[in-house]
């Protein structure tokens, strides 16, 4: 199979139907080719970073001359940019349909948000992540208590999986539970609300990573009666930089401010034995210390509610559609495996990973580049346990994300991604 059959009749894979998706910049960027020319570059890595809206955009665009330091200045500029600021926590919390008394912290992303979950645990806690999490909901919880949990083949053995890990659990302790809603890697769905159940059965609490889900789906806080939710601003059509941490305050009101500084203070004073004492604040501030990214935190609101007033209902019809497309397509390629915890039948996002047969994954992924426009990503895509498990390899294989591959005739050591979602 040639790359050429892979990116075959690019046009006919463009869909001219715009109901369900959103203007989105970059839509008309033309990239060279290496065989001359030059083509519209097509984005199917919106797992990585989507592109950001337009109307994020012009929201950005039209705030931009106004924007001061927010809760620091008696100045018009000051007071208005701090009622932006606030608004935007509500509309996020509206967004995700949290409870009257939950908080939303701005952070930088979602490895920020479960950063500073983690650093905001309870002594003692015991934490209970699959194995098959992307490396920011995998790794920060290192110096708790950490139970990694196998790779499930179906989402009944996930929640099965669980349910034991947690009956064996000490049931005194603090506990979390750690899931994605949609893997990054085959974006399939995970059951979020049966693992919230068995988690709450047995005492522990449970967040969710988003990153991949928010972009996709209406997540609900109460529906799925999670205790957080974690995602990143630039996943969801809005520029880098801002990220949400989003539920119960009473573990981070007890923490220790993740930065310690300004904004996170409410008094500090001298001591009369020389040193200083604080006052945090009991709120979000408390976890915000320093200026915060006033348009990061405005644009994700943007975004919000853009995708809320396009309704999700149309927005998931139509990448669906696109989901079988892209599937099918693949599926008619005999040397092209795709990649699958679930099976064939499990609802998914658009995110999909594959392999094919006799190519490297990254020459195939540097070919659709610098030969169609086509933008997709290669590797292992930081979920290193899970894709090793995908392509069968050896756990200790050392596949790296856009490393050298598997010789000829070796099993693929690295993965090819295609995402997409609105705008597409
Ligand atoms: N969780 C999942 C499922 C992801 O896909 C990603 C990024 O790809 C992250 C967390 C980390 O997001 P960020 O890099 O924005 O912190």
């Amino acid at each position: 199979m040639s790359v050429s059959t892979a990116a075959a009749d690019r046009t006919a894979h463009c869909d001219t139907d715009t109901s369900g998706s959103l203007p989105v910049l970059g839509r008309d960027v033309t990239v060279p080719l290496v065989t001359g020319g030059e083509v519209t570059y097509a984005a199917l890595d919106y797992a990585a970073s989507a592109p950001a809206l337009q109307r994020v955009w012009d929201d950005v665009a039209a705030y931009a001359p106004y924007y001061g330091s927010v809760h620091r200045g008696a100045g018009y500029l000051s007071q208005l940019s701090t009622d932006l600021f606030e608004n935007a926590r509500r509309t996020v919390a509206e967004f995700l349909d949290c409870r009257a008394d939950d908080e939303v912290v701005f952070t930088r992303s979602t490895t920020d948000s479960l950063n500073l979950l983690a650093a905001a645990l309870p002594a003692d806690c015991q934490v209970f992540v699959f194995e098959t999490e992307h490396h920011a909901s995998l790794l920060p919880w290192q110096d708790a208590r950490v139970t990694y949990l196998n790779a499930p083949r179906t989402p009944g053995e996930a929640v099965a999986t669980l349910e034991k890990a947690l009956a064996g659990r000490d049931p005194y302790g603090p506990a979390l539970v750690c899931v994605t809603g949609a893997s990054n890697v085959t974006g399939e769905l995970w059951p979020v609300r049966e693992l919230a159940a068995a988690a709450h059965a047995h005492g522990a609490r449970i967040v969710l990573d988003a990153a991949q889900l928010a972009p996709h789906h209406p997540v609900s806080v109460q529906e799925l009666d999670v205790d957080w939710v974690a995602f990143s601003g630039h996943k969801l059509y809005a520029p880098f930089g801002s990220g949400v941490l989003a539920g119960r305050f009473d573990w981070l009101r007890e923490a220790d401010p993740y930065l310690a500084g300004g904004g996170a203070s409410k008094k500090v004073s001298r001591r009369t034995d020389g040193g200083v004492d604080v006052e945090w604040h009991e709120s979000a501030a408390r976890h915000e210390a320093g200026s915060p990214n006033v348009i990061g935190a405005y644009s994700i609101a943007s975004a919000c509610k853009a995708l809320t007033e396009a309704g999700f209902d149309t927005l998931v019809a139509r990448e669906q559609q696109l989901v079988g497309r892209v599937r099918q397509g693949l599926a008619e390629v005999p040397e092209v495996r795709v990649l699958s915890l679930f099976g064939d039948d499990a609802p998914r996002v658009g995110v999909i990973s594959f392999v094919v047969e006799g190519w490297n994954s990254s020459h195939f992924a540097a070919a659709l580049s610098a030969e169609y426009g086509i933008g997709v990503r290669d590797g292992l895509f930081c979920a290193h346990p899970l894709v090793r498990t995908l392509l069968g390899s050896d756990p200790q294989s050392q596949g790296e994300c856009g490393a050298p591959e598997a010789a000829p005739g070796e099993k693929s050591l690295n993965a090819i991604r295609v995402s997409f979602g609105v705008g597409t």
